[in-house]
């Protein structure tokens, strides 16, 4: 018997109702015993979905995130909320947001920090740690929600970050090593699993995803000492690694005295037939055959070819489940009523990925037979998307093949380029200038929302958005800021806006992914060869330039963003599709051109989020990304300025390729980190220009004259003041005027300020 189980299950709801309580629950508007009744129901709910599975996991459920949960259950919540006191759900809020409902003044704490979940999308908050850190185990919430579980006949397999994965995740706040914890730590696990076990849990599925990183010696070590010390303590373990292939820590892995191995059957597939070979009698293997990450059905033909033989070998020491926790797909495909019937055909969410996982087992079980009818509707499912057109499209192809080197290189380098650019653009020492939105104020919201409902006739609904471009020009010319920008009124999502108008590209209405806490995102679905009907911005940005004499910038996601923020194919190579995008971004960069657009922003917000989790892979990820934004740019004369946008403050280990992205200017994130990273911007000698941001976005306060001219002083001792700008952090679209004009009122001035000392 081929057994199945799931790593986790999403736990924001179909329809987000976990968001909107926890929401209304911060908003002082739903009392907390309301909040743990609606999160109780949903997993009540959850568990009935994964009602067919042999073993369903809990624990994984989660208010805001599952690490902040250990971090509850190991009594490791920072000292500045436990200090506060208060009740165990109004800290666990004020280490995830710095606040709980009604909290105010003295009790607003300085919020844990959020990070990504090694390569997802996913954010966590980090664990903080000092040499004083003491664990102490509050097994409560997981006791109770075996409880819960055990009476809605669940077959419970709690879940737990490892301890290894839980010290690495963490932070010492004090600058020592988080290792240096571990004898501390273990004797809480051994505790934890101890009261599983005397509670009657048989496995526990214990989460190691730190396995699929590049380890040194010490921590492969520690892994060592710290699963012998947990050995034989409370129920079976199912050590469970995800994300990747086990490379180097395989035999690490088999090593460690637990009673299973769970890994990620793509990333490690030539090793599944000696791995099932070698495997010991009393442990199990547990296969990841579903991919938890995209949103494809599975082969479950060739799975199958694949997995007869180990079940044949393994028997009821063969487990399946999705390769890691369902968290980071959206829950039900049933829900989508509006996709185009042929891709939704294609694909498979949560709820579908178990019925794969059901449809395996049983073939396992009873033979294909007993499934012929959902296999070959899997087949035919699979044929359909391999055979579309509009996934595989002869021009899109050729055209990739035409390709040559040429298409990636500017006329001339940038010092020849920047001179004939200020030949043209006569700009002042220090331009001014934003990253792109304006902000989006509730009328530009409903004006977009009636236009996606017919409430609002095309002819009406460009005449209102050229209102608000025509109010943003004006406010920028009064603010005597140098290069302007049309304000983005027209785009709900910097990534969708250029998903829809994109062939190949499908949206979901219900697909949406928990992000962090409440937030969720909705990525869109690239299905097919990317192809532009038509040009996508042009008509706004010559329009926004038609109603000033300052340069207007064309504003464009690109390549590499617009890949790693949505679902991408899963039958080519990231970097091919990735040159599809680019070609395409391509084109509107020379329409944009043509126009007569003298700069043009392409933005990638998001190249830092793609970079993979082994290091040993960054290179080849950042040669073929920088490749993709070179082909996206650099069609233009050398008189049109290119410029690029990264919201983020840690460029040290990027800066090479950064610097070969080779955009004329590059407008990043300094003012948190108070120009302290240009440092590597200077140390690398980055040669063009750059606008350090002097203006946090995400805060409300507005930086002062003063400030800002600090701020450019700082980094004028980086970088040469020929090369600077001055521009905020970020986009502004979720603030509101009142704080905006005052806030580039000053960096004006600022900015004629530090002109005068030239
Ligand atoms: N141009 C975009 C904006 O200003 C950039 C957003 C981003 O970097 N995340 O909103
Ligand atoms: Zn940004």
């Amino acid at each position: 018997m081929a057994i199945t189980h799931n790593l986790g299950f999403p736990r924001i709801g179909a329809r987000r109702e976990l968001k909107f309580a926890l929401e209304e629950h911060w908003r002082g508007e739903l009392p907390a015993p309301a909040l743990l009744e609606l999160a109780a129901g949903l997993r009540q709910d959850h568990w009935q979905l994964q009602g067919e599975l042999d073993w369903q996991p809990v624990g994984d459920f989660s208010l805001y995130d599952q690490v902040l949960d250990m971090s509850v259950t190991l009594g490791n919540l920072p000292a500045r909320v436990r200090d506060l006191g208060g009740d165990e759900l109004t800290a666990y809020f004020r280490t995830a947001r710095g606040r709980a409902p009604g909290d105010a003044g003295d009790s607003v704490v300085a919020a844990g920090e959020l990070t990504k979940w090694f390569d997802t999308n996913y954010h966590y908050i980090v664990p903080e740690f000092s040499t004083d850190t003491r664990f102490s185990l509050d097994p409560s919430r997981l006791l109770a929600q075996i409880d819960e579980a055990r009476g809605q006949n669940v077959a419970v397999k709690p879940v737990i970050l490892g301890p290894l994965s839980y010290l690495w995740l963490g932070k010492a706040k004090d600058g020592s090593d988080p290792l240096a914890l571990l004898d501390g730590l273990l004797p809480v696990y051994a505790e934890l699993f101890e009261t599983l076990g005397r509670t009657g849990v048989e496995w526990v599925q214990v989460d190691e995803p730190v396995l699929v990183t590049e380890l040194s010696e010490t921590w492969q070590q520690a892994y060592l000492r710290a699963y012998r010390f947990l050995a034989g303590r409370g129920p079976k373990k199912l050590l469970t690694t995800y994300f990747g292939r086990l490379a180097n820590n395989l035999e690490l892995a088999l090593s460690l005295p637990v009673d299973g191995l769970h890994l990620d059957a793509q990333a490690n597939q030539d090793k599944l037939e000696s791995l099932a070979a070698g495997l010991p009698d009393d442990r199990i293997l547990s296969l990841g055959v579903i991919n938890g990450r995209n949103i494809w059905k599975s082969d479950l033909n060739a799975l199958l070819d694949r997995l007869e033989p180990l079940h044949r070998q393994l028997a009821d020491r063969l487990w399946l489940a999705p390769s890691c926790s369902l968290l980071h797909v959206p829950v039900d495909l049933t829900s989508e009523q509006q996709l185009d019937a042929e891709v939704r055909n294609w694909l498979a969410f949560a709820r579908q990925k178990l019925d794969e996982l059901t449809t395996l087992a049983t073939a396992l079980n009873q033979g294909r037979a007993a499934v012929a009818e959902a296999l070959q509707a899997n087949a035919e499912a699979l044929r359909s998307r391999r055979e579309s057109q509009r996934v595989n499209r002869v021009d899109v192809k050729a055209r990739l093949q035409a390709l040559d080197a040429s298409w990636g290189q500017r006329q001339s380098p940038f010092a020849e380029r920047i001179r004939q650019q200020q030949d043209r653009l006569r700009l002042p020492a220090y331009p001014t200038t934003t990253i792109g939105s304006f902000p989006q104020t509730s009328e530009i919201r409903q004006l977009r929302r009636r236009y996606r409902q017919d409430e609002l006739d095309e002819r009406r609904y460009r005449a209102c958005i050229q209102h608000e471009i025509a109010r943003c020009i004006r406010e920028q010319e009064a603010l005597g800021l140098d290069v302007l920008v049309h304000g983005e009124a027209e785009r709900n999502d910097m990534v969708e806006y250029f998903g829809e108008q994109l062939d190949g590209y499908a949206f979901s209405q219900f697909g949406w992914v928990q992000s962090y806490g409440s937030r969720c995102v909705k990525p869109p679905i690239l299905y097919g060869d990317i192809q532009r009907p038509k040009a996508m911005t042009v008509d706004w940005i010559r329009y926004a330039q038609s109603l000033t004499d300052k340069p207007v910038k064309g504003m464009l996601t690109g390549p590499v963003t617009l890949l790693n923020w949505s679902f991408v194919r899963d039958d080519q190579p990231r970097s091919v599709t990735c040159f599809q995008l680019a070609l395409a971004i391509r084109d509107e960069v020379l329409d944009l051109e043509q126009a007569g657009v003298e700069i043009i922003q392409i933005d990638e917000a998001a190249l830092r989020e793609g970079l993979p989790l082994k290091r040993s892979q960054w290179p080849d990820y950042l040669d073929w990304a920088v490749d993709a934004f070179r082909l996206a740019a650099n069609g233009v004369a050398d008189t049109t300025q290119i410029h690029t946008h990264m919201c983020y403050s840690e460029f040290n280990d990027i800066i090479d390729a950064i610097s070969r992205m080779d955009a004329d200017v590059i407008t990043i994130e300094t003012s948190r980190s108070d120009m302290e990273l240009l440092a590597a911007f200077d140390r690398f000698r980055y040669p063009n220009d750059i606008g350090p941001g002097v203006y946090d976005i995400h805060s409300p306060n507005i930086p002062s004259h003063d400030q800002i001219v600090e701020l450019m002083a700082k980094a004028g001792r980086r970088i040469p003041a020929e090369r600077l700008w001055i521009n905020p952090d970020c986009g502004l679209k979720t603030r509101g005027w009142p704080e905006v004009l005052p806030a580039l009122e000053n960096m004006v001035a600022a900015a004629r300020t530090l002109r005068e000392a030239v």
